[in-house]
This record gives structure tokens, sequence and C-alpha cells, in this order.
């Protein structure tokens, strides 16, 4: 067998993947790490959140050149606390993503740079990327981690409450106030899933149809859950204690609820997949980038991971999976 298929073997077996589950795209051309131009990074990293950070980790443990631009805004700096990741349990998500970058800063090879990513071009070995203070940096593979931005509604209030009394995720928040009156804001056939879902923290909860044309199946479904339903629309959003919410219909009263879940759509943070042309597959509440099993993109040497890539469950441990996972191929990617 030729020696570079052996060291990819290898390299695979090393984390448990076999090879049996490896790509068919072949490695691209090998380059000679020692006489690459200084000024060309291995991989740079755009976007520095739980799963660019994550990857920015693993490579830079391999002793590859990694820069990570980013902005600094990660999608739950609304919530006072994060849940669910092992380890960092109940903690402000800023205080993980502290630890993190501080934990990274002993790696010489990675370069952690505050600028957005304004523009990408190139192919697989000479990727160039423009930062927004008009730098150009150099990469043979590019990691996309730049997350997804929610799209608030307009409704006074969903804003101003989003990541308190109004929140999307019940792994995340659900816990803390089980037992209690929930709302669900109906955002499509895909909230029946949330309605059969929250019946492990809640008996108690109440849909907001919020316009939607709700049919009668669904109603009847409803009833015999003895999940009320709110018909009409939401027109404002009002606190009510740290985590409760006086919801406001066009017609019909008030209705108070200890917190409402809510999925608005989302869209990616940046266009940069966009003019990359990179394929995309349709979530509920937006889109994804579409990766391989190797988290490679529809462009060679282009690997995305976390909530820009997920058209699952996000989270922040899938997002350090996903990112861990997007370096980890990055690296053997480029093995001679
Ligand atoms: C209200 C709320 C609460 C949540 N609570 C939890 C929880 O308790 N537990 C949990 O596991 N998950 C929680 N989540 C989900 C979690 O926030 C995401 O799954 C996670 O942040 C995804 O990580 P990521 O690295 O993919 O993206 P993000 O964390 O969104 O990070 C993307 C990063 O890219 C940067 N960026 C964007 N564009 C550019 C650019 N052009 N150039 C450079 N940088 C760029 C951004 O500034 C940001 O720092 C919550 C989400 C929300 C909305």
């Amino acid at each position: 067998m030729h020696r570079r298929t052996l060291l990819k073997l290898a390299a695979m077996s090393a984390i448990g993947v076999p090879p049996a589950e490896a790509s068919t795209k072949s490695n691209p051309a090998p380059s000679i790490r020692n006489s690459e131009p200084t000024t060309m990074n291995h991989v740079i990293i755009i976007g520095g959140s739980f799963a660019g950070l994550a990857a920015a980790l693993q490579l830079g443990r391999a002793r590859r050149n990694v820069i990570v631009l980013d902005t600094g805004l990660q999608r739950n700096r609304f919530a006072g606390r994060s849940h669910g990741v092992l380890g960092h349990d109940d903690k402000p998500p800023s205080d993980i993503l502290a630890v993190a970058r501080q934990q990274l800063a002993r790696y010489p090879a990675i370069r952690m740079v505050n600028a957005r990513a304004d523009g990408v071009s190139g192919t697989i070995d000479n990727f160039s990327v423009v930062t927004g203070d008009g730098e150009t940096l150099s990469a043979r593979r590019l990691i996309l981690s730049y997350g997804v931005v929610d799209q608030m509604p307009n409704v006074p209030g969903f804003a101003e409450n989003w990541g308190t009394s109004v929140i999307p995720c019940p792994y995340c928040d659900g816990f803390e106030v089980a037992d209690q009156h929930w709302g669900l804001v109906w955002s499509g056939p895909q909230s029946m899933n949330q309605v059969r879902l929250f019946k492990d923290w809640t008996d108690r909860l109440t849909v907001f149809g919020n316009g939607h044309d709700i049919t009668a199946d669904i109603r009847t479904d409803l009833a015999g859950r003895q999940v009320p339903l709110v018909d009409g629309r939401i027109t404002e959003i009002a606190r009510q204690g740290s985590h409760g919410a006086i919801i406001k219909m066009d017609t019909g009263p008030d209705v108070a609820v200890d917190i409402l879940f809510a999925h608005p759509r989302n869209k990616p943070s940046a266009t940069l997949h966009d003019a990359l042309g990179l394929a995309t597959v349709n979530t509920p509440t937006g889109i994804a980038l579409k990766t391989d099993e190797r988290r490679e993109t529809s462009m060679p040497g282009i690997y995305a991971a976390g909530d820009l890539s997920n058209p699952g469950i996000p989270s922040v441990t899938t997002a350090t999976w996903q990112g861990a996972m997007a370096g980890i191929f990055a690296q053997q990617s480029m093995l001679i």
C-alpha cells in the first residue's frame, strides 16, 4: 500500500474513525510543509466561538499554524447562563469562552485576531481571507464556524426578552423552569414535536397560534393533551419577574406564562458561503451548510462546524464536537 495511504489510515484509526467511513475524496496534492512561504497559514478559522475554538484547539495541539478571526458575538450571549455542557453546566457562556481562550493561549501556533472576515477567495491549498481591517491572510484550509443570527420578529418585547423570558431550547433552560406554566409560539407543523417534547418538563403548556393556520387535526390533538390553544396574533411581550411573560394578543385577553418558548427563523451570520457557492440544506428555521462526514463542505478544503452547519439540534456541545472534528479532518487532509 502507498505510504501516504497508510499514514492517512493510521491517523483516521487514531481517533476511532474506521477507514471504511473515510471520505472517498482523494487528498489534495501534498505540499512540503517546510518549504511553504511563512505567510501561508495552515488553517484560517472564521468564527472563534465554541465551534471555532474547538477546531483551533485540535489544530494548535497538532502544531498547525492557525488564525482565528472572531467578532465576539456568540449566539447565546443573551442568556445569563449556559446549561447542558459537561463540566461547564450553569456557567455564563462568556465565562466558558474566556476559559477556552485562556487555555488556547499556550499554543504558539494559534493566533487569535479580533476581526471580521469580509471576503474569501481561492481554492484548496491557497485560500485568501480579507478582514474588516483590510488585512489579507492566506491559508491552505478554511473552517467556517461563524454561526447564525436569530431573526427577531417585529413584536415589541420579543428581542428585549430573548434569552430570559423568551427562549428557544428546553435542553438549555427547561430544567430551571420545570413544572411551571410554559408558553409555545407556534411556528409550523414542527411545533407539534415541541408540544410532545415539553411534556417531560411540564404538564402546564399553552400554545399561541400567532396567526398560523392550525389544522383541525392538530387542534384535536392539542385538546386531547389538555394543551390550550390561544388564537390570534401576539402584539407585545412584557417581562414579568425574572423570566415570566405577559403575552398581549390582538384579540382576547392577555395571557401570563412563566416562560415563553419560540423558534424564530435564523440566517448565517455572514454571507461568505454564498460568495463561495457552497451547498446548503434547508432546516425548519433557516439553512445550514452541507458537509460530509469529515465536515468538509461542497468545496474541497473548506470545512464547516457549529450552528452554521448543523441542521439538527444546535448546542454548545454539538458545536464543540463538530469544531473538533473539522480541525482534525482539516489537519489530516494536509498529511504528506
Ligand atoms: C438564547 C439562547 C440560549 C442558549 N443556551 C444554550 C445553552 O444553555 N446550552 C447550549 O448548549 N446551547 C445553548 N444555546 C445554543 C448555542 O448558543 C449555540 O449552539 C452555540 O453558540 C453555537 O456555537 P457556534 O460556535 O457554532 O456559533 P456562535 O457561538 O454563534 O459563534 C459564532 C462566532 O462567529 C463570529 N462571527 C460571525 N461572523 C463573523 C465573521 N464574518 N468574521 C469573524 N467572526 C464572525 C461571531 O461573532 C461569533 O463569535 C443557546 C442559544 C440561544 C439563542
